[in-house]
């Protein structure tokens, strides 16, 4: 089967890939859109996403969009090839064109682009709202489109089935075809039933994420400690990394930190899509020794939940519990912040909560205690940066450190899962994938999650707009394409 000599392959169904097939048939292109997952379950991590965009209004990216983005765009890089990319491109040395980092003009071709296509998926029927977050603390602005990422897949699913793509389900894209020019004119895929099928046409638009679901490229590239991680939602699980081993395989450049992954923390006991606890900065983190290990509190949770779940992941098994007294109820809409369905651990003391999570109930009644009395008093005030910080404890509390001794106590387990993975492909600003002599691949795109991005530490709510930017500039480029 092939999609015509005219036609855009997309691997994919979620953001990038349905933004990049409804772009593709907005410039009359036919388009065929693969899918590993069966029809009811397209969309991967976009349709369990509520889609926080880091925008301050539905035309600009909030202020520090680029400068965040540009922090956390590399590891230590050589100060004079840095120095190269303030030449034009054209002058850049293909050493630094095929650096693994985000070029400064890729990312400002994101900010500049994100207000245009925030009003393009309005043009599909997609409302956006500022509407309440799971962070009850937080420094950025976050604009959602109501109904999450799965509005975002219905709206563009539905608008490229009326303009004619087709969608084969349950297919999984394998490896790239490319002409006698090296021209990536296709991709080999597997059905169902182990059914080996060619799909060809003039360009393809690699949509296919991360490898979130890929036991052995997880343990490969961030280590066997990864067994304690687990995708934070049931689309995780298909994206195996294919997209980006066969494009690597055909000589692409990498970008973003391999070695790395967004770390969100969940209930493990939880069956349900991002069970996420966030009620940490308002107790105490103890690992299964019964101790504390980091600054539950060094801000607001939204900026300082990643590296905080980072240490738990660090700790014996993967694991920490949470340890609140009833305070924490007090805090208006504390429940935003604990979104597993599973019960608190709940016990009428210390040392009978250490006996229900399996610690040294005395280990953990002197660590309470030892917490309690580096506790001052000051004003707790639960909604903003209150600087009630321990004193002469390490490690210190920084923010909301008042004594645990209001009893009934309350403990959740929290695990790392894993959001996303951080390692990827190198493109360009019209999301062209880059060889390793920085020359764009002919034929090849990518899109989302796929891009190569982040390094160390994940600039929050840039995903879905990386995948809606970049989905819609590779969809109309290949398109154009002859
Ligand atoms: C619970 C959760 C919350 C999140 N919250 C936010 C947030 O608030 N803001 C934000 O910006 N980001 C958030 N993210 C991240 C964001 O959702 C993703 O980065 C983004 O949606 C990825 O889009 P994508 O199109 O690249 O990949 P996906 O949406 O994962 O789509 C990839 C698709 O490719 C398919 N596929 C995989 N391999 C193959 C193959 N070989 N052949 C064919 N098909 C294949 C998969 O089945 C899937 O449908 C969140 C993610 C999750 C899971």
């Amino acid at each position: 089967m092939t999609g015509g000599k005219s036609g855009v392959i997309v691997v994919g169904c979620g953001m990038g890939g349905m933004a990049a097939a409804v772009a593709a048939l907005e410039r009359g292109a036919a388009v065929t859109v693969l899918e590993r997952a069966p029809q009811e379950e397209r969309g991967g991590q976009t349709r369990y996403t509520e889609a926080y965009l880091r925008m301050k209004s539905e035309d600009e990216v909030t202020d520090d969009f680029e400068s965040h983005l540009a922090e956390n765009a590399s590891g230590y890089l050589d100060p004079s090839l840095v120095h190269l990319t303030s030449e034009p491109r054209e002058n850049w040395p293909a050493l630094v064109k095929a650096l693994s980092l985000n070029d400064p003009e890729w990312i400002a071709a994101f900010a500049a682009a994100a207000g245009p296509t925030v009003k393009w998926l309005k043009g599909y029927g997609v409302r956006f709202d500022f509407l309440p977050t799971e962070f009850l603390t937080k420094s950025q602005p976050r604009l959602l489109p109501v109904g999450g990422g799965l509005a975002l897949i219905e709206a563009l699913g539905a608008a490229a089935a009326k303009k004619g793509a087709k969608f084969v389900y349950e297919t999984a894209a394998t490896d790239l075809i490319r002409d006698g020019g090296g021209h990536v004119i296709g991709v080999r895929a597997v059905g169902s039933g182990y059914r080996v099928r060619e799909f060809t046409g003039k360009a393809v638009v690699l949509a296919s994420g991360g490898f979130e679901g890929n036991a052995e490229m997880l343990t490969r590239y961030l280590g066997p400690r990864s067994i304690f991680l687990r995708p934070v939602c049931r689309g995780g699980y298909y994206n195996k990394g294919e997209g980006i081993r066969m494009a690597l395989a055909i000589g692409a450049a990498p970008c973003g930190d391999f070695g790395s992954y967004h770390a969100e923390p969940i209930d493990p006991r939880a069956g349900m899509a991002e069970p996420a606890v966030l009620i940490f900065p308002y107790g105490i983190l103890v690992n299964q020794e019964g101790n504390r290990f980091t600054d539950e509190a060094p801000g607001t949770v939204d900026a300082y939940y990643e590296r905080v779940t980072r240490q738990i992941y660090n700790q014996t098994n993967g694991m920490a519990y949470v340890i609140l007294d009833s305070r924490h109820m007090e805090i208006p809409n504390y429940r935003l912040g604990i979104r597993t369905d599973q019960p608190p651990i709940a016990a009428a003391s210390i040392v009978e909560l250490a006996a229900k999570l399996g610690i040294v109930p005395e280990i953990l009644a002197q660590t309470v205690a030892g917490y309690n009395k580096a506790c001052w008093p000051g004003a707790f005030k639960p909604l903003v940066l209150d600087g009630l910080a321990t004193h002469g404890l390490t490690p210190r509390k920084s923010n909301w450190a008042h004594p645990l001794d209001k009893a009934p106590y309350h403990a959740y387990p929290i695990i790392s899962s894993n959001v996303f993975t951080f390692g990827g492909l190198k493109v360009d600003a019209q999301a062209r994938v880059l060889n390793q002599e920085g020359d764009p691949i002919a034929g090849l795109y990518a899109a989302g999650e796929i891009i190569g991005t982040f390094y160390r530490n994940y600039t929050g709510a840039t995903s879905v707009l990386k995948g809606a930017v970049f989905g819609r500039i590779a969809g109309g480029d290949a398109a154009g394409l002859r």
